[in-house]
C-alpha cells in the first residue's frame, strides 16, 4: 500500500497545486488497489460484473460446421467447372440433428440453418437462388457461389481451450450470451464494490426539511449516487453530515469500516470554514489538490484507514465532472477493470468556444448527427459550476484538453458520451 508520500515523489513534476487531469488519474492509479475477493454468480447477476479470472472455452462454439442459411449443402468441387450445375436431392438435414446419409456425385442435400454439414459437403446454395428442375432434382445458376460460402465453420466463434472472455473484462449482455453459449450456468467475479457517501456543509438540506434563507437542498447525494449504482457498487448512503468535529469524525470512522471508498462533496475548496478538511487530515492519508480544469479545480484524495477517500467539491456539476473524470476511472480499476477510461468520441464543435490552455474544461454538450451525416456537438448554455439544468440537457461532455486553445466553428473536439455511464 503506497502512501501519499510515496506516490508524490514518483511522478515527475507532481504539484498539488496545480496538477493536470492526465496527472490526476496517473496518481490515482497508482494509489488504488484492486478488490481480491472473488464470488460465483448466475448469469443473471453477473450483468456489469467484472470477470475475476480469463474464462477458458470447454467447447468449441459452433461444435460442428454447420449452415448458415436454408438452401441445399453441395460440394463446392462442383462449382469449378463455372457453369449452372443440376443435383438430385437426396436427404434433408435439420437443425440440430446429423444426417446420416452419404451424398454421391451429382448429389445434394436439403439443409436448414444451423443443421450440421453432411460429410463431404462444405458449401450451401441459398434456396432462394435453388430452381426447381423436376422431381427432386435443383439446377444452380452460373457465377452466384464460391466454394465454403454460407457455411459457418466449427470453433469460429469460440474455440476450445482458448480464453472466450478475459479476466478484466465487464460483462454486458454480450458477454452474458457468450457465457451461456458456453454452457455455462455461472462466472468467477470480483466482488462488488462498496462504497460509501456523504454530504458535508452546514447550508446542505436533506429532503423534507423546510427551507431556510441561504440552504440548498442536498442534490450530490441523489446525482453521486446514480452514477455509483450505474457502475455496480454496493452504496452506503450516509446522508448529509453536519458540520461538527464529533460528527464527522463518526462518519469517516463508519465509512472507513464499512467501505471500499469513500466519497464526500463539499468543503474541500480554499476558502472552507467548516471541519471536513481538518477532519480529513486529522483521520487519514490525504492530499489536497488544485486541479487545473474547470468546473471541478479542489479535490481532497488520499486513505482513511483502509479506504480510498475522494473529497469532491461542492457544486453540482463540479461533482459529476470529477466523479466522470476521475473517480469512475479509480474506482473501475477497484472493480479489477483493465480499462478504465471512458472512450471518447469525436465531433465538430457547432459553436466557437473560449478555452483557455493549461487547464482542462469539461463542457456540457449535446451531440448530434448533421444533414451529411457525421457527428456535430453543441454546448446546452449555461455552464456554470452549479447549473444542473444544463447537465440534465447534455448528452455527453465535451473534454477540451489540457494544452488545447480556442474552438472554432467546425473544429473537431472530444467528447465523452454519457449513454450507459449517467
Ligand atoms: P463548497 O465546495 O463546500 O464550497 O460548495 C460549493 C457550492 O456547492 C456552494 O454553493 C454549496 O452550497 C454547493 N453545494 C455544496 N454541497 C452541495 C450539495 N450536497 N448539494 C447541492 N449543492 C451543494
Ligand atoms: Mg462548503
Amino acid at each position: 500500500m503506497k502512501s501519499i508520500a510515496d506516490i508524490s515523489a514518483q511522478l515527475q513534476g507532481y504539484d498539488p497545486q496545480a496538477l493536470s487531469a492526465d496527472a490526476v488519474n496517473e496518481f490515482l492509479a497508482r494509489l488504488v488497489e484492486p478488490v481480491t475477493q472473488t464470488e460465483s454468480v448466475g448469469i443473471f447477476d453477473a450483468l456489469d460484473r467484472v470477470l475475476a479470472q480469463d474464462l477458458i472455452s470447454p467447447i468449441s462454439v459452433p461444435a460442428h460446421d454447420n449452415s448458415a442459411m436454408d438452401g441445399y449443402a453441395l460440394d463446392g468441387a462442383l462449382l469449378k467447372s463455372g457453369g449452372a450445375i443440376e443435383l438430385d436431392v437426396v436427404g434433408t438435414a435439420l437443425a440440430g440433428k446429423a444426417w446420416q446419409g452419404s451424398v454421391g456425385p451429382g448429389e445434394c442435400v436439403k439443409i436448414m440453418t444451423g443443421a450440421i454439414m453432411p460429410a463431404g459437403l462444405d458449401t450451401v446454395v441459398p434456396q432462394e437462388f435453388a430452381q426447381a428442375a423436376g422431381d427432386h432434382r435443383i439446377r444452380i445458376p452460373p457465377k452466384l457461389l464460391q466454394p465454403g460460402d454460407n457455411r459457418r465453420l466449427k470453433g469460429e466463434d469460440l474455440r476450445e481451450g482458448a480464453p472466450a472472455l478475459k479476466r478484466g473484462e465487464r460483462l454486458t449482455p454480450a458477454a452474458c450470451g457468450l457465457v451461456a453459449s458456453l454452457g455455462m450456468p455461472s462466472v468467477p467475479v470480483v466482488r462488488r464494490l462498496r462504497v460509501a457517501y456523504f454530504s458535508t456543509g452546514d447550508e446542505i438540506l436533506s429532503l423534507g426539511e423546510p427551507a431556510r434563507e441561504g440552504a440548498v437542498y442536498d442534490s450530490n447525494r441523489y446525482t453521486a449516487i446514480g452514477l455509483l449504482k450505474r457502475l455496480g457498487c454496493e452504496v452506503i448512503d450516509m446522508g448529509v453530515v453536519r458540520d461538527e468535529p464529533e460528527l464527522l469524525e463518526a462518519a469517516f470512522m463508519q465509512a472507513a469500516r464499512a467501505a471500499d471508498a469513500i466519497i464526500t462533496s463539499g468543503g474541500v475548496s480554499v476558502g472552507e470554514a467548516d471541519y471536513t478538511k481538518a477532519m480529513m487530515k486529522k483521520l487519514g492519508d490525504v492530499a489536497f489538490w488544485k486541479i487545473a480544469m474547470r468546473p471541478g479545480r479542489p479535490m481532497a484524495v488520499g486513505r482513511i484507514g483502509p479506504a480510498i477517500l475522494f473529497g469532491l467539491p461542492g457544486n453540482p456539476v463540479a461533482v459529476m465532472v470529477t466523479f466522470l473524470a476521475f473517480v469512475r476511472p479509480a474506482l473501475l480499476r477497484m472493480m479489477g477493470c483493465e480499462d478504465a477510461q471512458p472512450p471518447l468520441l469525436q465531433a465538430r464543435s457547432a459553436e466557437a468556444i473560449r478555452k483557455k490552455a493549461g487547464r482542462t474544461e469539461y463542457q456540457r454538450g449535446v451531440v448530434t448527427r448533421a444533414a451529411d451525416g457525421s457527428l456535430r456537438v453543441r454546448t446546452t448554455g449555461n455552464q456554470g459550476s452549479g447549473v444542473l439544468s444544463s447537465m440534465v440537457q447534455a448528452n455527453g461532455l465535451i473534454v477540451l484538453h489540457h494544452a488545447q486553445g480556442n474552438v472554432a466553428v467546425g473544429d473537431p473536439v472530444d467528447v465523452m458520451m454519457f449513454e450507459g455511464v449517467i
